[in-house]
């Protein structure tokens, strides 16, 4: 039977209260670290089509690293599996921006979720595409059905300014012939691409081409089902980093979190859902969201265990 999901939500919402606030913003980005703690939302878009939420569920906040899945499944279904060559599948253990492993394991990186993947991922698009950026940005516009989606140019230059990590990051894998843009060019479309503006609403709509198993919001296919899961499986194992088995366990569900305090989670075929609220905690996920999407597999039962 279907949960009453604007009553679950509700639910959650008046539980988790206390926890809005709790951990820090994201520090390193300053555009990120000003924004209100205070704010806390939750949405459900379910494969039927039905929209719920609560909280600040359409107030636009920085997507960040979950860009990451969107361009992830762009690259997939634009090139193929040959992706995979250039970018592992296993969980890295350490933290999104880390280096650590990319000298011992020849500019390959462990995942395309932590940032040295997400760059490999983002060239490939480049390549493809020749607008890594704006192809991602055009896909949650279509996706959520909201034109009004745009790139924050504070952010991205936030990022821009504060970037030799990823910087760092890029030349060392160019190093390796792991690039094969520019990489001034290749860091400027990473960064745009997480700087985009979405709303809960957004992405819960936008996550649900890995609910519907890789079925567009005008139902047309943009990845095979079998890629779909594939994803799905991913944003599992490596979707919130170094916390991954903690998610796993408290949650129970493919999910992708990003520093601007969003997390999306997928029910495979039944729903995609985003929260969002700016804490967060020391390996980067928003405290409270981690807690509402807890509540939410608690409440309903709907987990992939
Ligand atoms: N733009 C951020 C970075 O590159 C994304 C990190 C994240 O959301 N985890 O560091």
């Amino acid at each position: 039977m279907e949960p009453n999901y604007p009553a679950v939500l509700k639910q959650i919402a008046s539980e988790i209260a206390p926890l809005v606030g709790a951990g820090a913003p994201a520090a390193y980005i300053p555009a990120l670290a000003s924004v209100d703690p205070a704010q806390f939302g939750m949405a459900l878009a379910d494969v039927d089509g039905g929209l719920y939420g609560v909280g600040d569920w359409r107030t636009p906040f920085s997507a960040q690293s979950i860009t990451k899945v969107f361009a992830l499944a762009l690259a997939l279904a634009e090139g193929g599996g040959s992706l995979w060559e250039r970018v592992g599948r296993e969980p890295s253990g350490n933290p999104f921006n880390s280096l650590v492993q990319l000298e011992y394991e020849n500019g390959i990186p462990r995942n395309p979720f932590i940032n040295a993947g997400a760059l490999v991922v983002t060239d490939r698009l480049q390549t493809l595409t020749g607008d890594a950026s704006s192809e991602v940005l055009e896909f949650l516009r279509q996706e959520s059905q909201n034109p009004d989606l745009r790139f924050d140019a504070d952010v991205a230059a936030s990022e821009h300014e504060h970037g030799d990590r990823n910087a760092a990051v890029a030349h060392f894998m160019a190093a390796y012939g792991n690039i094969d843009n520019p990489v001034p060019s290749l860091l400027e479309h990473y960064f745009w691409q997480c700087s985009i503006e979405t709303s809960c609403a957004d992405l819960a709509l936008a996550a649900r081409l890995l609910a519907r198993h890789g079925l567009r919001a005008d139902g047309s296919r943009l990845l095979s089902r079998s890629e779909a899961k594939q994803i799905n499986a991913v944003m599992l194992t490596c979707g919130t980093y170094d916390a991954a088995g903690e998610f796993a366990y408290r949650v129970g569900l493919p999910g992708k979190s990003g520093v601007g305090g969003g997390i999306v989670a997928v029910v495979p075929g039944r729903c995609a859902l985003a929260v969002w609220s700016p804490g967060l905690d020391a390996r980067g996920n928003s405290v409270a969201g981690v807690a509402a999407l807890d509540r939410f597999t608690t409440l309903t039962g709907l987990s992939v265990f």
